[in-house]
């Protein structure tokens, strides 16, 4: 048990500290967990920290409201989760979280080298309820850098926005980057001779358990030599983790977030292994968490960073939690399949879909269109088990059909894996 607290330093305590305090007073909901447990600040330790109970997602779902612990006229910023697992949940921040989003962003430009002689352009959303958009345009500022505001999609005005104003680094979620390097090709820009030096990546993962480029890394790094910052971030959390140029991991920013990475039974993984990433926010005064299970699994890095900058690295994410599937006794995330199936680009479309067999355990399928030649299909077949080492079912289904699964209406994002397990 004493294992348990001694990853907390007197120092990390102090800093948890002032937020719990924070929280007790201030925020419905943790007034009433509090309560239930007998957890008070003023007899708190690291261990009886530790073993609060986890806040999770669907928690935010039923109480969203509880979560908030400011009055309502000081709340300027109202955005929603993405909502890929469910209902979106509202997330608001008041003047002291935005100006906290501009440090953490600030933070996260110094490691990959941004500085006031740099002009960024985000190519990802700044409005539709999204805060990343927001959040790096309020670090750019606090840098003093050049912006260009194009905002999601529209090669044509991305390429047109490179030309005139020489960016030199993009905010870009990484599949979109092989679409601006193919609006290139096809319209006769020379992408290697473009402003651009960089890019910071939202949204996807770019590199795998190892450290090394996935499959989607590899490939935008075969059309593209920029410099790939692989970032994690989430609305929840209200922070971004971001690499720095010596690539090793994503680095913790220790000063606005406090970091646990638990296994099954709930104890802190060694360096080297893989568990949810359970945070508690620091700063943050709309809605602070206590212990927020995030449902991501990353792995605890083995090397602090060469930079010298001295945080904690983790992982790119490796999968969700929710989505693990155990299938014929092998652990498979569809974060891996994606991946896979990125190899064979000649199957237009795909879905990925789970379901629970006679037996409770599940079954796994994917969907791909019935034109797909018998070729193509056996090399998707060899592709899978090479890499997952057990081959899931295809199906075979009209184009238009799969179509029409992946893009429901109303949906934000595409449906690539469809959870029909039973709850
Ligand atoms: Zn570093």
């Amino acid at each position: 048990m004493q294992e348990k607290q001694s990853h907390i330093s007197n120092e990390t305590w102090e800093k948890l500290l002032v937020q719990l305090v924070y929280v007790q007073a201030n925020s419905p909901y943790y007034q009433r967990l509090f309560k239930e447990v007998g957890f008070d600040t003023h007899q708190a330790n690291a261990f009886t920290f530790l073993n609060l109970p986890l806040t999770h997602k669907k928690n935010l779902a039923t109480s969203n409201d509880d979560f908030i612990a400011v009055e309502s006229q000081d709340i300027i910023e109202y955005v929603t989760t993405s909502g890929t697992l469910g209902n979106p949940v509202t997330f608001a921040l008041n003047e002291s979280d935005l100006q906290r989003l501009a440090i953490n962003e600030e933070q996260s430009f110094n490691l990959v080298g941004v500085d006031k002689k740099d002009v960024v352009q985000i190519t990802t959303t700044l409005d539709k309820r999204f805060i990343a958009g927001l959040a790096y345009f309020l670090g750019l500022r606090k840098i003093g850098a050049g912006i260009i505001r194009v905002g999601a999609g529209s090669p044509a005005l991305q390429w047109d926005s490179i030309q005139r104003f020489k960016p030199t680094y993009l905010v870009v979620v990484p599949s979109f980057l092989i679409q601006l390097a193919k609006y290139a090709e096809a319209n006769e820009i020379d992408i290697h001779k473009s402003s651009i030096k960089g890019a910071i990546c939202i949204g996807e993962a770019l590199r795998d358990e190892n450290n090394q480029f996935n499959t989607l890394g590899k490939k935008i790094k075969s059309l593209w030599d920029l410099e790939l910052f692989s970032t994690y971030a989430s609305t929840e959390m209200c922070t971004a983790f971001t690499e720095c140029k010596e690539h090793l991991g994503l680095h913790v920013p220790e000063n606005l977030i406090f970091t646990e990475i638990l296994d099954e039974d709930g104890e802190e993984v060694k360096p080297g292994e893989v568990g949810e990433l359970v945070v508690t926010t620091l700063g943050v005064e709309t809605m602070p968490l206590v212990r927020y299970a995030t449902g991501d699994l990353v792995k605890k890095m083995k090397t602090s960073c060469d930079c010298g900058k001295g945080s904690a690295l983790i992982s790119s994410v490796l999968g969700r939690k929710q989505q693990l599937i155990k299938y014929k006794g092998t652990s498979i995330y569809p974060q891996q399949i994606v991946q896979l199936m990125m190899e064979l680009p000649e199957i237009e479309e795909y879905q990925i879909q789970v379901t629970s067999n006679e037996l409770d355990t599940d079954k796994l399928t994917i969907v791909i269109p019935k034109e797909a030649s018998e070729s193509l299909q056996h090399k998707l077949k060899e592709i899978l088990k090479a890499n997952l080492r057990v081959t899931p079912v295809l199906e075979l289904l009209p184009l238009a059909e799969i179509k029409a699964s992946i893009f429901p209406e109303g949906s934000r994002k595409p449906v690539r894996f469809l959870d029909l397990r039973k709850a």
